[in-house]
């Protein structure tokens, strides 16, 4: 998941005098940091709503200046003027909303609530402001006038059609409805996701040592520790964090329990108690639709998808539907061959969603003679990240080294100073790791300073993975699983492209469906022989991974892939379910998921793999969005075979993967980019061949 604030928007200008401000709010003053990182230690909750509210003035002030200008509207005195206003706001704006997802309290989530709409408000005040438009509109319409570079055509054609897309052509009326609109949708969005932290945090499954069987025992030692922070020393908890459920859905042999905890996960935000989250979604598509209906588009989808690379929900449909047909077979199958061994060991039941992680383990070790136990020894935390800062090394380069006495943005965070080859600074990268209840789910990557220019001279960035693996318990240090590996090389992923921007401007227009081809095609690295022999080494011996375990791991590489891409698709299905429906819309969300995965032919023992309550994706950036990690699946799989064309490390097939797509991303058409790279237009068949569908594999 991608999340860097301010993307699209209006961002940064030079620094100005401060002199009348409060000197201790450190928003307000030089950082004096390691490469001018934020002063963590020095912000406190007290230091942002000030920081917004000047922000935001002297952004409107920027703006009036800007329409105020007697000069005749050009390039440089429209869209260069508006690139650079609000650069205070934009600077609290990144720590505050990487704060409020990494390490948030209830004083932050308040200061969510209160600013959301002010923001919503100030955004409005910039698109709905008829000279503005007016001057962008010139400048747009005599184009042709200013000689300008590929990158600046770009941005002002986007930049217009963006103006156009937030109403800047509606009567006042329409404007007026629209700014409410846009008013309760921050809110509302605000509050789903809080209601999904609440609800994880609240949650906790408590056991006694019956109810241990089968765990392995870096998990069982993490439910000590958690059951001990909830006072109940000499239990067990579990949660519905992944690191907690997921293994106890794989290794507990009992029913009873893993149909509890996936209960529990599963019904998020829909317990009919106060962080119930079926009204606000129902409100939210509502809302949405109207809007769209109000801007001239059919659907909120339709609006969604026009600047992007698929370009209308036709297109979406085509891609999930083509993949759905070819997936929920392999899945079927997956079922039967489970419910054999469950015949076979006389359970006398049919097989449910929460036993399927349970027998496809069992599935797994029976057809592969593999386990997921076995891989972890050799995924120590340590040992990953110095293979993704290997790999990163021996495609581009560059290097990584800790930064000693860097403020974090979290205890537990750590810094990195990057490096090109040559040794001249990059960026700061930060990671941090584990699960909190300060955090949200999931896993993403954002920025604390986009690469932006300053007076003609580059001002690096600051980015932020974060995730939520296993932690270290009594004496193990952390042990990941497969699927947290690929998940951290896909934020390193997304973390590449942010240290190795070049735009000129802070305005960025990157197609949403592109985004993930920088983090996905990471993924590929992973399980290369070349590269596990270097970093998956077992964390007592340093023994690297045997071969026969690579081995193994090579040849399992299409197991559960029916139940992989049909909860995925199930999802991306359900997005664009929402958002391709037309006002008037009222939506019922429990009976309307419930109709439409009968409808598309959903199989009972699959949930999709967000249900409608949890599903922070469809309220927050990837909204009509969530085939994006589909439509980058069939880019990451095409764009992979040019480095197995040439060798997976081949320098030059890397420099040109970093110049045309990671450099240029934001700034140009995705498909040039595309096209620049690879030579042609993306295909599907290596998707489908990585992923078994083309022919059903057994
Ligand atoms: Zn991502």
């Amino acid at each position: 998941m991608f999340l860097i604030m301010g993307f699209s928007g209006l961002i940064f200008s030079s620094c100005r005098n401060q002199s009348d401000t409060d000197k201790t709010n450190p928003f307000f003053a030089e950082y004096n940091t390691p490469f001018n990182v934020p002063p963590f230690e020095k912000v406190m909750a007290k230091h942002y709503m000030p920081a917004f509210e000047k922000g935001m003035t002297e952004g409107k002030k920027d703006i009036q200046d800007l329409v105020m200008n007697q000069e005749e509207p050009n390039f440089d005195n429209t869209i260069g003027a508006l690139d650079k206003a609000g650069e205070l706001l934009t600077r609290v704006s990144q720590v505050f909303f990487a704060q409020a997802s990494a390490n948030t309290n209830d004083s932050l989530q308040n200061i969510e609530m209160e600013i959301s709409p002010k923001l919503a408000g100030y955004n409005d005040e910039i698109q709905l402001n008829p000279d503005l438009f007016k001057r962008v509109k010139q400048v747009y319409d005599n184009q042709g006038k200013y000689n300008l570079n590929s990158e600046q055509k770009f941005i002002l054609e986007n930049v217009y059609k963006e103006f156009i897309r937030s109403g800047a052509n509606l009567n006042n009326e329409d404007q007026d409805t629209l700014k409410k609109i846009n008013q309760r949708l921050s809110v509302l969005t605000v509050k789903f996701s809080q209601n999904v932290l609440d609800e994880t945090n609240k949650y906790r499954l408590f056991v006694g040592k019956d109810g241990l069987a089968g765990l392995p025992e870096s998990l069982v030692s993490a439910a000590a520790e958690t059951a001990k922070a909830a006072e109940k020393e000499g239990e067990w908890a579990f949660t519905t964090q992944k690191p907690s459920i997921f293994p106890f859905l794989q290794y507990s042999p009992n029913r009873d329990l893993r149909r509890e905890l996936f209960r529990a996960y599963t019904n998020r935000g829909n317990n009919g108690n106060e962080f119930d989250n079926n009204k606000l979604l129902a409100e939210i598509v509502k809302l949405r639709a109207r809007r769209a209906k109000l801007l001239g588009y059919k659907t909120h989808s339709n609006l969604v998808l026009e600047p992007r690379m698929a370009k209308n929900p036709e297109n979406v449909f085509n891609l999930l539907n083509n993949l759905w047909g070819k997936a929920v077979p392999v899945a079927q199958n997956e079922v039967n061959e489970m419910q054999k061994i469950i015949d076979k060991e006389g359970g006398n039941f049919k097989l449910e969603p929460s036993d399927w992680w349970y027998y496809a383990e069992k599935l797994r070790k029976q057809k592969y003679d593999l386990d997921d136990n076995e891989l972890r020894p050799y995924f120590m935390l340590d040992n990953v990240r110095e293979g993704v800062f290997n790999c990163a090394n021996r495609l581009y380069g560059i290097t990584f080294r800790p930064i000693a006495g860097c403020p974090l943005p979290q205890s537990e965070a750590e810094a990195y100073e990057v490096r090109e080859a040559n040794g001249s600074h990059l960026g700061v990268l930060y990671l941090d790791f584990h699960p909190r209840e300060s955090k949200r789910q999931g896993a993403w990557c954002g920025g604390y300073r986009n690469y932006h220019i300053v007076d003609g001279k580059p001002v690096t960035p600051v980015v932020t993975v974060v995730c939520n693996f296993t932690r270290p318990s009594g004496d193990l240090p952390a042990l990941l699983n497969l699927d947290e590996v690929e998940t951290l090389f896909h934020e390193f992923g997304h973390a590449l492209e942010g240290l190795f921007c070049k735009n000129a401007y802070n305005m960025s227009y990157i197609a949403w469906d592109f985004v993930e081809l920088p983090s996905q095609i990471m993924e590929h690295w992973v399980t290369e022989p070349e590269l596990l022999n270097v970093y998956a080494r077992h964390y007592e011996t340093g023994v690297p991974m045997p071969a026969e375990l690579v081995n193994k791991l090579e040849k399992s590489k299409y197991f559960n892939q029916g139940f992989i891409n049909t909860e995925l698709l199930a999802a991306s299905l359900l997005d664009m379910a929402y958002y391709t429906l037309e006002y008037p819309v009222e939506v019922d969300i429990q009976s309307f998921e419930k109709e439409f995965f009968n409808k598309i032919g959903l199989i009972p023992e699959i949930v999709s793999r967000y249900r409608s309550t949890y599903f922070l994706h469809i309220i927050d950036e990837y909204d009509s969005g969530y085939y994006s990690y589909t439509w980058a699946a069939v880019l990451d799989n095409d764009a992979f075979e040019a480095f197995k064309e040439k060798g997976v490390f081949d320098r030059a097939t890397a420099e040109s993967f970093r110049r045309n797509i990671l450099e240029k991303d934001g700034t140009m058409d995705a498909m040039q980019m595309y096209v620049n790279f690879r030579g042609r237009e993306p295909q599907i068949e290596p998707l489908l061949k990585n992923r078994g569908l083309i022919t059903q594999v057994n």
